[in-house]
């Protein structure tokens, strides 16, 4: 029972607090944009000059071939093992910091502002079967075995390379992140309303502490075990931004040292709208 007066400017106050609301809002989209067109315009600008670096990196490979996995015996060969060294570096860092710009690339698109393209029948099979088959050498140089369960024929909605490079991703940690003689296995799962990609592995496994992070974008669990994989710590940022995209998600049971199972969630129907707006993920 307030008087009429103060009623009256706690609705002013709530318009004024609901203005100032849209703005911030407007302003953090804004930014967001901002930041997101800065980041992919610096990685397009890199990759001009990394893959020059990776160029000659190969050249000085080529001309320092003779002194590969050789011991200097005398000064001057010294010289040239040292040489055939810093290319062998040059080469390994340039292709990671080609892989980081272009998964940066990949993460503006995803998280772009203009609308996903019109959702297309994704069959699960094939996207799989090519996974599988795209991993094999990484797999096989470890001796781990990648397998596939799963009914056929299932299918979500979306864009097939989305789904699939997502799929990679979760496939290639789990090579990374096991040891030599392992098994990685796929299942799929069905019903009315979802299907479910288990990709489980028997690998170095995540502490508690550090599941609820490996999504964030150049998260990475443990620096040096991670480092030795050349990741970016992007992988995972891209798989969840596909998720949500598609309208589903991606998540995690893991024991340390035990081995990992990463579960990709997709809806089994059409969107009825059109698949909303990419998140606005800061980057
Ligand atoms: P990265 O390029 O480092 O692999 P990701 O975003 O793909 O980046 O993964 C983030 C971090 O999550 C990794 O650095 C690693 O610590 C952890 N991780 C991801 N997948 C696995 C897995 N299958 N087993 C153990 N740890 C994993």
């Amino acid at each position: 029972n307030a008087p009429l007066g103060l009623h009256l400017r706690a609705v002013a106050l709530n318009a004024t607090h609901v203005a100032i609301e849209a703005a911030d809002v407007t302003d953090a989209h804004r930014l967001a944009r901002v930041r997101r067109d800065f980041v992919a315009n610096v990685s397009h600008e890199l990759k001009t000059p990394i893959g020059a670096l990776q160029l000659l990196a190969e050249a000085l490979l080529d001309a320092t071939e003779s002194a590969a996995g050789m011991e200097p015996e005398d000064e001057k060969l010294e010289d040239l093992v040292a040489a055939r060294r810093f290319a062998e570096r040059i080469h390994h860092e340039s292709a990671r910091m080609g892989r980081l710009v272009n998964e940066l690339l990949e993460l503006t698109r995803l998280q772009g502002a203009e609308p996903l393209p019109t959702p297309e029948p994704v069959s699960v099979d094939w996207v799989i079967a090519e996974v599988i088959d795209r991993t094999r050498t990484t797999a096989s140089a470890k001796s781990i075995e990648v397998s596939y369960a799963g009914p056929k024929g299932a299918m979500v909605y979306g864009s097939d390379s989305q789904v699939a490079t997502a799929v990679t991703n979760l496939v290639e940690n789990a090579i990374a992140y096991s040891g030599e003689d392992t098994k990685v296995s796929l299942t799929l799962r069905q019903d009315e309303d979802w299907v479910e990609i288990d990709v489980a592995d028997q690998g170095i496994g995540i502490a508690a502490h550090d599941v609820d992070r490996i999504f964030e974008r150049f998260y990475r669990a443990d620096q040096a075990r991670s480092r030795s994989t050349g990741g970016t710590g992007l992988g995972l940022a891209i798989v969840k931004h596909i998720a949500t995209n598609h309208g589903g998600r991606v998540d995690v049971t893991s024991t340390l040292g035990d081995g990992s199972t990463f579960t990709l969630r997709l809806p089994a129907r059409p969107p009825e709208a059109p698949l909303p707006l990419p998140a606005a993920i800061e980057i």
